[in-house]
């Protein structure tokens, strides 16, 4: 079973002819709500695709967090971790411009009160999963503790994101770190190097067992600490419409992959084509694909 720990917000979504200034008012279009939170997402790509797949998040006692919990349930996720309450469900309030572009406020609300206790009380969940996966929407405590809670044989899939800096025993358990080129870029500070293998060797230099950059259209690259290669893994060619929530649905699918017991390379080949199909359609969870849904592998 695949575990995954982290954030589930409600994502309110504002069209604005532009933003207020300062003490100012503007008007905007209805108001649209969709879950969101990298947790929440990651969960819900990898129960479409079929996954048996459980979310550990906190959201509040709220309309927000009922919605949340049953976005989850809808596709398939068990909802049994969810804990309820201490502060509201956690958002993400989104005005976008003509153009485009997004302005972003969140509030973590029930995220940040997801605690290293928490993970503590959740010990049947990690007995039960082959892999975890988590993210960085959630105290880096709380993190910590997940790293700690792994039970012998299972997997922790680690996506830094947002980008925080991360204890050694933290970064030696990822297997697979999974980065896009931000998240890389942020990782490798000064050191970073100019090409993308050459960051891939650098992630791996700070310790994790395996190392995934994402590339967006060009797929990924697959990093064996345990071989020193580096594998490029070319991602299917489509019309990307919208890459809100691509690397969630990549993470979430080699996730899945390696818990069926697929090697690190194969997972990403099934990754990318996932990825690939999430791009191809608007929002985030609404974008995840069925597993008929999943393009054909790219030719090389
Ligand atoms: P993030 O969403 O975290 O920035 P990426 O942009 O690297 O991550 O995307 C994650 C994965 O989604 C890529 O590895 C690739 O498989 C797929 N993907 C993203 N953008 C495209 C695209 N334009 N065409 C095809 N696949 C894409």
């Amino acid at each position: 079973d695949l575990l995954v720990v982290g954030s589930a917000n409600a994502d309110l979504v504002v069209g604005v002819e532009r933003r207020p200034a300062a003490g100012e008012t503007v008007l905007g279009s209805d108001l649209a709500v969709h879950p969101g939170g990298k947790g929440g997402n990651q969960a819900v790509a990898a129960a479409r695709l079929g996954a048996r797949t459980a979310l550990l998040a906190r959201v509040g006692d709220d309309a927000h967090g009922r919605l949340l919990l049953e976005s989850q349930r809808a596709a398939g996720v068990e909802t049994a971790g969810v804990l309820v309450g201490g502060a509201p469900t956690g958002v993400a309030l989104i005005t976008v411009d003509p153009s485009g572009d997004n302005s972003i406020v969140v509030s973590p609300g029930a995220n940040a009160r997801l605690t290293p206790k928490d993970i503590r009380a959740a010990g049947a969940l990690f007995g039960a999963a082959r892999v975890v996966s988590v993210q960085l929407e959630i105290p880096l405590e709380t993190v910590a503790e997940v790293a700690g809670a792994m039970s012998p044989g299972s997997r922790l899939v680690l996506n830094p994101s947002p980008p925080a800096p991360l204890p050694g025993h933290v970064l030696g358990a990822c297997d697979p770190l999974v980065v896009n080129e931000h998240e890389a870029r942020y990782m490798l500070g000064e050191s970073a190097g100019s090409t993308p293998q050459e960051w891939a060797r650098a992630l791996l230099a700070l310790g994790p067992r395996s190392v995934v950059v994402t590339l967006g259209a060009a797929g990924a690259l697959v990093a064996d600490g345990r071989s020193g290669d580096v594998v490029p893994v070319p991602s299917p060619k489509v019309d990307a419409v919208d890459t809100t929530g691509a690397g969630d649905a990549f993470t979430a699918a080699l996730a899945w992959r390696l818990g069926l017991g697929e090697d690190l390379t194969e997972a990403a080949a099934f990754a990318v084509r996932v990825g690939a199909a999430a791009v191809t359609r608007r929002g985030a969870q609404e974008s995840f694909p069925t597993a008929d849904a999943v393009p054909a592998a790219a030719e090389v």
